[in-house]
């Protein structure tokens, strides 16, 4: 009897739930939900630097091919490419932006980029021509500003991580604050220069990207899908500037995996943070993160920065020994992990075809198998525990929380 009133009980708070958020839950329901996981690594602001960057990126790689996924293939890092950085001396003689372009200026990292492409090892994907407003940037060393002090008596290469950070930022002007947008004509310009120097560079186009500072508004997305990029990386959203005080804007403020935009380019989302030179994360908290995103069936989608592994040398050997164990967990621990770049992530979504193709060295994976109804049921509760508090404090009060724990730790024994 006491079975039977629980039974009614619950099936009327489902009922009542429904009503409240059916929305929701289609919305959630509708999502991409993977049986085998994806695993990215994504990491910004590979590119001109100096010559060592080659010997820093060689010793990443090696860590990589040293690990093997459920198909047999090696972990890849997607490098968020940087084209160029600003020539000083031609910019100052000309008082228009010039630039220094990775392949000519910069041969020996480059050819370690082209070495890694071909190893299966690295996938390039359009991070942005350089990471700074190229305009701003030309004006204020007509203007002798100070923040530009540091460029001007370098003597060898430049580093523009040392920029302040609003003038960091690339398809926003933020030379003052608050940042102004770029113009269309700037704007389309930058885009188009951007997305040929990388086919010429890299062979192929770059189908998906992701903005200098996760800046970057509706004008610009309609510019990377005139070059057809159709698929864009953020951390969970979007920012279109700064503020006065320097606050990033977010528009919109959440972002989930395979999201389309009005354009119908698809969204894909950093779930894990791994950035030891920060401080920011440790392995444990790395891997508590990727376990929320096997729970809910999606993407581990890692960010791991250039500057982990450029600073110094035990920085770059902690950072590489931390993502090596990082990796192995995430191995060990959650069954047919898939290591894949974000772009093939994107046309896995974009187009659910057999195979995964690496657009840059024509090697072909096995296409990624998606959930099964229960596994599906188990990840779909566990996105809305995870994101929605009401929701899970309403299942903690009901005890809907007993049979939906029972869902979601069966769906993880099924495909
Ligand atoms: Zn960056």
């Amino acid at each position: 009897m006491a079975i039977l009133f629980i039974l009614v009980f619950w099936s009327a708070c489902i009922a009542c739930l429904w009503f409240w958020k059916k929305e929701l839950f289609i919305a959630t329901w509708n999502e991409a939900y993977f049986a085998d996981t994806p695993l990215l690594i994504e990491s910004d602001d590979w590119g001109p630097g100096g010559e060592f960057h080659a010997d820093r990126l060689k010793q990443l790689l090696g860590m990589l091919a040293r690990h093997r996924d459920a198909v047999g293939r090696n972990a890849v890092l997607t490098a968020d490419m940087v084209l160029a950085v600003p020539d000083l001396e031609k910019t100052a003689v000309d008082g228009e932006y010039r630039r220094k372009m990775l392949d000519a200026d910069f041969p020996v990292i480059y050819q370690t980029l082209k070495d890694g492409i071909a190893r299966d090892l690295l996938t390039p994907q359009l991070h942005g021509l350089e990471h700074l407003n190229g305009a701003g940037f030309a004006r204020l060393l007509r203007q002798n500003d100070p923040r530009l002090a540091a460029a001007k008596s370098s003597s060898d290469w430049w580093d523009w991580e040392s920029l302040d950070s609003p003038l960091q930022g690339h398809y926003v002007d933020g030379s003052t604050l608050p940042t102004s947008q770029l113009d269309s004509a700037e704007a389309q310009n930058i885009v188009e220069l951007a997305t040929a120097s990388f086919q010429s560079m890299f062979g192929a186009p770059s189908v998906s990207t992701v903005a200098p500072c996760y800046l970057w508004n509706d004008n610009i997305e309609e510019h990377w899908n005139t070059q057809h990029i159709s698929a864009i990386q953020t951390a969970g959203y979007r920012c279109t500037g700064r503020d006065r005080s320097g606050r990033y804007l977010q528009d919109p403020p959440i972002i989930r995996v395979g999201t389309k935009n009005r354009v119908g380019q698809v969204y894909l989302v950093r779930n894990v943070m791994y950035e030891p030179v920060d401080g920011k994360n440790t392995v444990a908290g790395a891997l508590a993160e990727a376990e929320i995103a096997y729970l809910q069936a999606a993407p581990i989608s890692i960010s791991t920065h250039r500057y982990n592994f450029t600073r110094s040398e035990t920085e770059c050997n902690d950072a590489i020994a931390g993502l090596d164990q990082l990796i192995s967990n995430i191995i060990d621990r959650f069954p047919r992990i898939r290591f894949l770049s974000s772009a093939e992530l994107a046309e896995s979504l974009l187009d659910r075809s057999p195979e995964v193709i690496n657009r840059f060295n024509e090697k072909h994976w096995p296409g990624l198998t998606m959930a099964g109804v229960h596994r599906k049921l188990g990840a779909f509760l566990y996105r809305l525990y995870y994101r929605h508090r009401k929701l899970a404090l309403l299942g903690y009060a009901t005890g809907l929380c007993f049979p939906a724990w029972i869902i979601c730790r069966t769906g993880l024994k099924q495909r």
